[in-house]
């Protein structure tokens, strides 16, 4: 069975019909599942692949939510029950993959649907992931179907993104879009790429695109005591922010330990007096207003 998504449909890990805190006003949040960093403070670690239906995870369902589809081309598929499942989320616990079998396609039909039940009470809508751009396709025909429907044309349409794409796929992109936020998880190279799996010029390249284009709403820096390099690297990431447009909100993430995986729960967690460090530091160097994080765990 394909796992890859098409331009009219997306493979979908979770729906919230209303957020506040993914972008500007109420909004409702598609997360797609499939991410090619491979974070190591990643707190959804199980929306980074596309499951390959090896079944392990159907024994572990005690609500018999999980089971296995023979197809006609001899390979098997596992099904998940949406009714009888309780979310216990063992079967995430035990897959050997990043995986999740909760996976729902939706085509853009099926989204503008759900879209319009919920319009009343939204100002937007923003796709988040996973790596929401890797599955751009789907992304730009929602977005151009939005944008071109009576009902829903007010709504604005937003990315959330690691920050990988290309410039050309952005471009692509661009016309459909109000706004994005971006992750910049640390500021040397070779810090980022251990912390992602790749190096940082993308996400540069992508916030400095976004920026000349008005598109950029939100950077998002995630500081990790002791292990980042945000806060030793001050000078540098305080005039590389200073170089954005005064509108571009800086949102401030606290390394924790909720979803963490591996040995990022070995980690020092980011208390509230070092994030208020952090952001003194950060502040002297920008003068800018910056968005803290409202709870520790
Ligand atoms: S979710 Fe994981 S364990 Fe379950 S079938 Fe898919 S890859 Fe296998
Ligand atoms: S989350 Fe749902 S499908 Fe997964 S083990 Fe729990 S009940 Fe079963």
């Amino acid at each position: 069975m394909s796992v890859k998504p098409t331009q009219n449909e997306a493979l979908v890990s979770r729906i919230l019909t209303f957020s506040c805190v993914d972008g500007p006003g109420n909004r409702l949040v598609v997360f797609l599942q499939g991410c090619n960093f491979d974070c190591i403070t990643c707190h959804n670690p199980h929306t980074i692949n596309h499951c390959t239906h090896c079944g392990d995870c159907v024994k572990s369902c005690p609500s018999d939510a999980l089971s296995i589809a023979s197809q006609q081309n001899g390979t098997q598929r596992v099904v998940w029950h949406a009714d009888k499942c309780t979310h216990c989320d063992l079967c995430i616990d035990v897959c050997p993959d990043k995986s999740n079998p909760k996976i729902v396609r939706y085509s853009v039909d099926d989204m503008l649907a759900l879209i319009r039940q919920h319009h009343f009470f939204l100002n937007g809508i923003t796709i988040s992931g996973g790596e929401a751009t890797l599955q751009l396709p789907f992304i730009i025909a929602l977005f151009k179907a939005v944008k071109s429907d009576s009902e829903l044309a007010h709504l604005t349409c937003y990315i959330d993104s690691n920050g990988s794409l290309s410039r050309t796929g952005w471009e692509r992109v661009s016309p459909y879009l109000d706004g994005a936020m971006i992750d910049l998880k640390a500021w040397q190279s070779d810090t980022h790429l251990w912390l992602v799996g790749r190096d940082k010029h993308r996400v540069i390249d992508t916030i400095d695109y976004l920026a000349t284009q008005n598109k950029l709403h939100e950077v998002r820096l995630l500081h990790i005591p002791g292990k980042s390099d945000l806060d030793t690297e001050v000078d540098a990431v305080g005039d590389y922010l200073n170089t954005l447009p005064k509108e571009v909100k800086i949102r401030l993430n606290a390394f924790q330990h909720h979803g963490v995986i591996g040995e990022a729960l070995t980690w020092e967690k980011c208390s509230e007096s070092e994030m208020n460090r952090f952001h003194d530091l950060l502040f002297s160097k920008t003068n800018r207003p910056m968005q803290l994080p409202t709870i520790y765990t």
